[in-house]
């Protein structure tokens, strides 16, 4: 079995044909966790749910409302984080976590005011939804990019677990969120930045496989990515760690059941 443990099959790239992709999905003994970036979209995961199926819930930081726009961006803002709100969606049946919640810099408003209060909103909902996870006892899959310091403070001060998706940081991150023992989300941007360094240091005990799809597609593969690309991972992490595809399937799809309870849910 193969676990995707980060997809968005709820995004409308799916719409032609996701009963089918979901099908065949289930049918090739994959299983795949959708993740909510915004209320709409956590909504959706959610009755995606089903054998196999997964829904994690939560208010991507990009998608907090401020002054900044974004190019080609289609998803709906939240000016709050509408705690009570996310908290019933986590009850709902086949919920596994709270994500995707972070830290992401990569995108700066103009004018150093303006950036400290971009900053200062993306951690105080963070800590919100930190504790929102703490509170119905659930992990996190956290989206960070170009903010590894300040999301490591964050998680030192607070004793959540969960998994740091799509991973990106150093070597040096590995090591101070494995002490904190987080898990890490490897997908297709392994082929698009190098990251060997850091996946070396990574353990198989706590790595997790995922695509983000329709997202992140490896170089060969169809144009909107689906969790079959996964395969083109697998033989990545293989080449970078001399492990076999074997022992990765195995220890990953493990960790994923372990982290997040799916065999209990
Ligand atoms: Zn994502």
């Amino acid at each position: 079995m193969i676990i995707d443990t980060h997809a968005h099959l709820n995004f409308f790239e799916f719409d032609n044909d996701r009963e089918g992709l979901i099908k065949k999905l289930i049918e090739s003994n994959y299983q795949v966790i959708n993740i909510g970036t915004n209320k709409e979209s956590s909504r959706e995961c959610v009755s995606l749910v089903r054998d196999s199926v997964y829904a994690s819930v939560g208010l991507h930081p990009l998608n907090i409302e401020s002054n900044l726009k974004i190019k080609g961006e289609v998803e709906k803002k939240e000016d709050n984080f509408d705690y009570s709100y996310y908290k019933n969606l986590s009850q709902e049946k086949g919920v596994v976590a709270i994500g995707e919640v972070g830290l992401d810099y990569w995108y700066k408003p103009k004018g150093k005011a303006r950036r400290e209060e971009y900053i200062k909103k993306q951690k105080e909902i963070f800590e919100n939804q930190l504790d929102l996870a703490k509170e119905v006892n659930l992990p996190i899959v956290v989206h960070c990019r170009s903010a590894f310091d300040d999301l490591i403070e964050i998680l030192s001060q607070k004793n959540n677990r969960g998994a740091i998706h799509c991973f990106t940081g150093t070597k040096e991150d590995v090591e101070r969120l494995l002490e904190l023992g987080y898990y890490f989300g490897i997908n297709g941007i392994i082929f698009k930045v190098d990251l060997n360094e850091s996946i070396k240091a990574i353990p198989l005990e706590k790595m997790l496989l995922e695509t983000d799809c329709p997202y992140l597609s490896p170089p060969n593969f169809e144009e909107r990515n689906n969790p079959f690309s996964i395969d083109l991972i697998i033989d990545e992490i293989s080449r970078i760690k001399s492990a076999s595809r074997e022992e990765i399937i195995e220890k990953t799809t493990q960790n994923a059941k372990k982290l997040f309870y799916l065999s209990l849910s």
